[in-house]
């Protein structure tokens, strides 16, 4: 029989309960990624640029926090963006290379089993949309609509023409393939940039009336390198013709940013939305393999750039708005990575955090705040090839890297050699052993990658079906040794 004192203990139980789920709705804030695609460290006003304007990136983060050690997980698009979505290094579920865009293939994807933050935010009541870039499986099991998303407007796969759909091109990454509303076929008007900021504006005076939460992943200034002309005429004075067409790209793209802004604002919706802005990379540069790489980014002071686990790959422009918790005008300076995004929205949202695979981020607000004291982390990973490039950055800044698969490991004091330009590899042996043995520890927790790189898998799957039908590999020109059967 229960007795007063249980009946009391339970009747404040049930109390406290009802107090903390009234409060934590009462509070919630609406959410909003903005994910740039391949933009360079030094391309934002606020991360150093002279010569592309972006004031309304710069407004933003004076607003807020400057993250000015903000990685991306992945030197390149889609494992970058697994990682961001997930909230878990994209290695625990071996996907370290770009899926190649195939509607047909249930593999060539995020795993089923990997649970994406906005699904955690929905089970909430949050109403979620997805806005421009997926890259992460173009079949069904992996459509944002099934991972999460009550919305969706862009494309499947890893980019787009900013002009133009052409269904009779050949299918392969799909830049010219048709855009993709839920599950309906879409298009776009004008330049695809501006048609994503249009949508998104759209989405938040849509759902206003209830905390959403909007991931809104441009592809420019990623490849190819296209603007509309009066918006390149306005950077005439950059005489390299790659930096003129990118800098309207980052521009237009700001101008977009500056519309949601602007609708949060009219809607009376600005304090209590967190936006985080970031790019899912480090900007492409020249190499000798690859001399017409470059897109005309600047990583500037970083070394290398897209590709590279040196800083200029994985150090992106980052920070985050929130005018009723974060104040105006702070900057982070230890290191903070893509995956943490999740973790803090799920935390400042009040969603569930524990079910599924084991979120790996950090809640960023409490350490921006200064209510938590000390570095969000003692270190991050990243790691590609199948472990054979692997990288550590220590909170402190120590990092130890091997960029090159054949390669040397190579040590760098980060907050002393911002461009890693002075390895201590010789100097420093123990800290190399110490850093390297972390790494190992760390990577224990991963698995190999599961999915074939896209060029080789449309050669595979290319000769696998030219084999079944030699008519048609006759009529297609089809050659046994295929050196690069691939744009
Ligand atoms: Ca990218």
């Amino acid at each position: 029989m229960m007795n007063l004192r249980t009946v009391f203990v339970f009747v404040l139980s049930v109390h406290s309960a009802f107090g903390a789920a009234n409060k934590v709705s009462a509070d919630r804030p609406n959410i909003i990624v903005i994910m740039a695609d391949d933009m360079g460290y030094a391309d934002a006003g606020f991360t150093g640029a002279t010569d592309i304007r972006t004031p309304n990136l710069d407004r933003l983060a004076a607003s807020g926090v400057v993250f000015t050690q903000g990685y991306a997980n992945h030197p390149f698009c889609a494992p970058s963006r697994a990682a961001l979505l997930s909230g878990r290094y994209q290695h625990r579920f071996g996907f370290e290379t770009n899926p190649a865009y195939d509607p047909a293939n249930p593999v060539m994807g995020i795993d089923p089993g990997e649970k994406l933050f906005p699904q955690r935010l929905q089970e909430i009541g949050y109403t979620t949309g997805c806005i421009g870039k997926w890259h992460l499986g173009a079949a069904e099991p992996f459509h944002p609509n099934n991972r999460g998303f009550d919305y969706f407007y862009g494309f499947l796969g890893g980019g787009h023409d900013y002009f133009k759909i052409d269904l009779t091109q050949p299918v392969k990454e799909a830049y010219l393939q048709g855009l993709v509303r839920n599950n309906k076929p879409a298009a776009f008007d004008g330049y695809l940039t501006t048609a994503l900021s249009r949508d998104a504006v759209s989405f938040i005076e849509t759902n206003k009336a209830k905390p959403f939460f909007l991931y809104l992943a441009y592809n420019a200034p990623h490849m190819p390198l296209q603007a509309p002309p009066e918006d390149i005429e306005r950077y005439a004075q950059i005489k390299d013709k790659k930096r003129r067409v990118y800098a309207a790209m980052v521009d237009v793209m700001d101008r977009g940013i500056g519309e949601v802004v602007t609708a949060l604002e009219k809607l009376g919706l600005r304090d209590n939305t967190l936006i985080f802005f970031l790019s899912d990379n480090g900007g492409p540069q020249a190499s000798k393999q690859k001399p017409g790489k470059w897109n005309g980014s600047s990583n500037a002071p970083l070394r290398g750039g897209k590709g590279n686990l040196y800083d200029g790959g994985v150090h992106v422009p980052f920070m985050a708005s929130w005018p009723t918790k974060i104040p105006a005008g702070t900057t982070y300076a230890a290191p903070v990575i893509a995956l943490d995004i999740a973790r803090t929205a799920v935390a400042c949202a009040g969603a569930d955090a524990l079910s599924g695979p084991t979120m790996e981020g950090v809640d960023l607000i409490p350490f921006v705040r200064g209510q938590q004291k000390g570095m969000a982390h003692d270190a991050i990973f990243w790691r590609g090839s199948d472990g054979q490039r692997w990288s550590i950055v220590t909170g402190s800044g120590d990092k130890l890297v091997k960029d090159d698969a054949k390669g040397q490991v190579e040590l760098y004091h980060l907050p002393g050699d911002v461009s890693e330009a002075n390895n201590l590899i010789a100097t420093k042996p123990d800290m190399a052993q110490v850093l390297q043995g972390q790494w190992e520890q760390w990577n224990r927790g991963n698995v190999p990658c599961r999915m074939r790189g896209y060029i080789d898998y449309h050669k595979q799957r290319d000769r696998f079906f030219y084999d079944m039908i030699p008519e048609a590999a006759k009529s297609e020109g089809y050659k046994p040794k295929i050196k690069e059967n691939f744009k």
